[in-house]
């Protein structure tokens, strides 16, 4: 399992495997995320929240590799959503 669709395309690091929690929309699929806190991706996302919409919150890159869908996880701290991770 060394696929380059789990690195994260904006910092290169390996993406966690990540389980949804069970209230949530982002349904019972495995999902690859990229939990890096210097991630370009999650720290432009604050900054452009902030900006455009005056909110803090950011969003961490989420791809789903049972679909191929890749998109944002919105966070609203470091720690957000990290109870998910799988390994
Ligand atoms: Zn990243």
């Amino acid at each position: 399992m060394h696929e380059p669709s789990e690195k994260c395309p904006h910092c290169g690091l390996k993406m966690s495997k990540w389980a949804a929690p069970a209230d949530s929309k982002w349904g019972t699929d495995v999902q690859l995320i990229c939990f890096n806190d210097d991630c370009p991706y999650y720290i432009r996302g604050w900054e452009w929240m902030k900006t455009k919409f005056n909110q803090n919150v950011s969003y961490r890159h989420r791809y789903n590799p049972s679909t191929g869908e890749n998109g944002p996880l919105p966070v609203w701290s470091s720690s957000a959503l990290r109870e998910g991770i799988i390994e």
